[in-house]
């Protein structure tokens, strides 16, 4: 019985992934111990992270400048340790509200210094992403913070602001990392939580030009401080053992399958079916502006609540799970990372068709 899970995070992970992590489990390559029972400085778990970071090296295209990092803890955790690392005294950092990620990352970073919104989207409940012409910049600011994606509001940015001269671009990248090709040196730092693209919840995983470490103010604790992953190579003390390899083995499916310009292609398809299907009908609607509309997350709704809330219940009982729109919008929102096939997305639609013949 296959069951598409459409949830936001954490989401499911490509079949083959859960396949080869269950073969491995109890018994990794042989050695009679489980996976997560290995120690983290032996020869197989360095193999283990060692092949991890080299293939999102390979699949991102990340140029030595940068280092790559593991670190407990998720986005969230991101969002006060960057402002702790790279808020710079004396100095403003700048905060695009484009969604309550990045409205909750700007609120961290008021604890540590001084912080701008540069536009928001909150009036019209983030429906869309401000133009960039609109954005009230500070070229002298510490950083610019952007989330790529918002999760619950279901907004991307299709291009990225221009990138002022010292003023580098920090961006929450947690729900469409790795979906996508981006140009990782137009960015001074990149981070994601594990649990939608890259793996199981608990890790982020985090992309920052080794220079901007230094900038860490000597107070910041060493758990806190980007130069300890960089130095220790995210071995400091024992790092998430379990989300590494399960991060690795993704790494792995990306390149079997033909790398980001092949994901981004099936993407973009998987997005674009869902979204005609409901533009194509009376019954269903997006609240998202058309030019912002994200290929992870699809958020839409039907005529009212009452049926938003039949649409959930009867998609699950037919195996289409975790349709629920966030509690702060409402409404379903369907999540279609990199591991949701094809096949889920048809699936839906074709739930969607008979939902609303049934109730129209
Ligand atoms: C899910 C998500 C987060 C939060 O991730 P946690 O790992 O739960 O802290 C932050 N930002 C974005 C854009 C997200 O989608």
């Amino acid at each position: 019985m296959t069951v598409y899970n459409f949830s936001a995070g954490p989401a499911m992970l490509p079949a083959a992934v859960m396949e080869r992590a269950k073969a491995e489990f109890c018994d990794y390559k042989g050695c009679g111990n489980g996976i997560v029972e290995l120690s983290h400085r032996g020869k197989l778990f360095t193999e283990v992270i060692e092949n991890a970071e080299k293939n999102f090296r390979e699949i991102m295209n990340i140029s030595d400048d940068y280092a790559v990092c593991f670190v407990q803890g998720g986005a969230s955790m991101q969002f006060c340790m960057l402002a702790m690392n790279l808020l710079e005294k004396g100095k403003s950092a700048d905060y695009a509200d484009t969604g309550v990620w990045g409205a909750k990352a700007f609120k961290e970073a008021k604890l540590f210094g001084d912080a701008k919104l540069v536009c928001s989207s909150k009036e019209t409940k983030y429906d869309h992403i401000p133009a960039f012409d609109t954005w009230t910049r500070n070229p002298e600011a510490t950083y610019l913070h952007i989330t790529s994606n918002n999760t619950v509001a279901g907004t991307q940015y299709m291009k990225f602001p221009e990138v002022l001269p010292n003023v580098p671009m920090i961006a929450d990248m947690s729900s469409d990392i790795m979906s996508r090709r981006i140009n990782v040196s137009d960015f001074g730092m990149i981070y994601a939580g594990a649990q939608k693209n890259l793996g199981p919840s608990g890790m982020a995983v985090v992309i920052i030009r080794k220079d901007l470490a230094a900038r860490t103010p000597a107070t910041v604790p060493t758990m806190l401080r980007y130069s300890t992953y960089i130095d220790e190579k995210s071995l400091f003390n024992t790092p998430p053992t379990f989300a590494i390899y399960l991060f690795g083995l993704v790494t792995e499916w990306v390149k079997e399958i033909g790398g980001l310009d092949k994901l981004e292609i099936i993407n973009n398809q998987k997005a674009a079916r869902l979204y005609a299907a409901i533009d194509g009908s009376e019954f269903y609607k997006s609240p998202v502006a058309k030019a912002d509309r994200s290929r992870m997350n699809v958020v839409f709704r039907t005529p009212n609540e009452e049926l938003d809330a039949a649409f959930v219940k009867e998609a699950a009982a037919a195996n289409l799970t975790g349709l629920k729109g966030h509690r702060l919008v409402g409404g379903l929102r369907a999540s279609i990372y990199n591991a949701m096939p094809m096949a889920g997305v048809e699936a839906l639609i074709g739930f969607m068709n008979e939902f609303e013949r049934k109730n129209r």
